[in-house]
């Protein structure tokens, strides 16, 4: 009798490891294949780096048809073009189709440049949302380094992922220092938060006076409720709201280098499935990461339809970070592994959050446990070690997505990084 088979689409930060989780998971009990649209996997999270070339995309790259064969994972990275969730079934980019008894959808955001115009590296931003993008972004950069002039970081209306927009601010203020051309930068922040450290999250522990602090410090001024209207050639247009979403001023905010976070959406192959996705084609997800009109079809990451957190005068969107994509990792694992053996899921990730925002020199941590406020832990502190603890964190990963093991890191990075606020804590003599 032939195994059921599994097939994870998308092999991100979710993908990946949710593959070897799975595989693990199932093992001798299912097939297990992985249809991604590249043979690469790259570690998102330090593109910031990549576009100051602080890192080579190349050292954060892992070619995954060895990892996968070694674990006995099928791959293919010739791309989905249309799920059929109702004949269990993918066309996939080649012609061919592709049968599965089980789905995990991991294929994380389509990036909404369209939505604003001349927003993204085919207009007149950069972007770091992948690692192409940032390599692109590190070419401008140099060339901006050459002619410095107004700089301008944010994200766009309808964003979710804040923590890098931050992260790549204070990191070019870094850069800049060190080229020894800040003081002829002019910096401006531009964000649909309806206040600095936000974060989608209604902030975590203090991020709104620790963020705050460091743009002020760094000679880095903001807009909040900011709604980009369009970007030309050297001038962004952003009119921010008031707390009634009417326009309280228009901002013309010239610049040499930008770069914007878009909004995200569903990929193209999901979008407007009845049933499976919502309006903006992100998946409908119960509380087991389990469609609920499909009950073989999971998803992870970027894709999974969550609420925002509460109305705000420009939309905002609630991030999925590497944590909480940790935990829908191992709950999709065994709930598979249940729903294979007959029975209900029952695994419910816990979508806490554990987030790292470097700036070369320092960077801001947080944790929220849960991801939605009120929360049992709401956690956030800087300092220089948030900068080690992230390089630490991307060899630790790599190597894990490398060896093809399933341990979960997330948690343990969290654990590490309350563990050293208690330890300043009993220095401090406060505990
Ligand atoms: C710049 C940046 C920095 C971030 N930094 C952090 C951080 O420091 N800490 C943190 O916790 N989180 C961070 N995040 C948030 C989050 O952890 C990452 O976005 C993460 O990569 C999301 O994982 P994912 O698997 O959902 O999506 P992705 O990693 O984007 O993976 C989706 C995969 O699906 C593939 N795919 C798409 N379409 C198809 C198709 N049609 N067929 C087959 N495959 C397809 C894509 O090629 C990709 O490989 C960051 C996000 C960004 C954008």
């Amino acid at each position: 009798m032939s195994l059921p088979r599994i097939v994870i689409l998308g092999a991100g930060l979710g993908g990946t490891i949710a593959a070897y989780e799975i595989r693990d998971a199932t093992k001798g009990r299912a097939e297990v294949t992985v249809v991604s649209d590249s043979e690469d996997y790259w570690f998102v999270p330090s593109n910031p780096w990549v576009a100051v070339r602080w890192r080579q995309a190349d050292a954060i790259r892992v070619h995954l048809p060895p990892v996968m064969r070694r674990k006995g994972i099928g791959f293919t990275s010739v791309g989905c073009a249309r799920v059929h969730p109702t004949e269990n079934r993918l066309d996939l980019a080649d012609g061919s189709s592709l049968t599965y008894d089980y789905l995990v959808i991991a294929t994380g955001p389509d990036l909404a440049f369209d939505e604003v115009s001349g927003l993204g590296p085919d207009g007149h931003t950069v972007s770091v949302c992948r690692t192409d993008h940032a390599t692109h972004a590190a070419d401008l950069f140099d060339a901006f380094c050459q002619d410095p002039r107004p700089i301008v970081v944010g994200a766009a209306q309808g964003a979710s992922c804040f923590g890098p927009a931050y992260e790549f601010a204070l990191i070019l203020d870094t850069e800049l220092r060190r080229r020894k051309i800040r003081d002829a930068v002019p910096m401006t922040f531009v964000t649909p938060e309806p206040y600095i450290g936000h974060l989608g999250l209604d902030g975590v522990g203090d991020t709104k006076g620790l963020l705050e602090s460091e743009m002020r410090n760094r000679h880095i001024k903001w807009v909040t409720n900011a709604r980009i209207t369009a970007v030309e050639a050297g001038m962004m247009h952003v009119e921010e709201l008031d707390e009634d979403a009417k326009v309280k001023k228009a901002h013309d905010l010239p610049f040499g280098y930008s770069m914007i976070l878009p909004a995200f959406r569903g990929i193209k192959a999901v979008h407007g499935i009845e049933g499976l996705t919502n309006p903006r084609g992100f998946i409908l997800a119960d509380k087991h990461q389990r469609n609920p009109n499909f009950r073989n079809v999971y998803s992870l990451g970027v894709c999974v339809a969550i609420p925002p957190i509460g109305p705000t005068p420009v939309p905002v969107g609630v991030p999925k970070t590497g944590f909480m994509i940790e935990s829908m990792v191992t709950a999709v694992a065994h709930n598979l592994a249940a729903q294979i053996k007959g029975r209900e899921p029952n695994e419910i990730p816990s979508w806490n959050a554990v987030c790292l925002a470097d700036f070369g020199d320092g960077g801001v941590a947080f944790v929220a446990q849960p991801q939605l406020p009120p929360r049992n832990v709401n956690w956030s502190s800087q300092g220089k070690w948030v900068h080690m603890a992230k390089v630490g964190f991307e060899k630790y990963f790599l190597r894990k997505v490398r060896t093809g093991t399933s341990e979960p890191l997330y948690e343990k990075l969290a654990l590490q990084m309350l563990g050293i606020n208690k330890l300043k804590q009993t220095q401090k003599g406060e505990a």
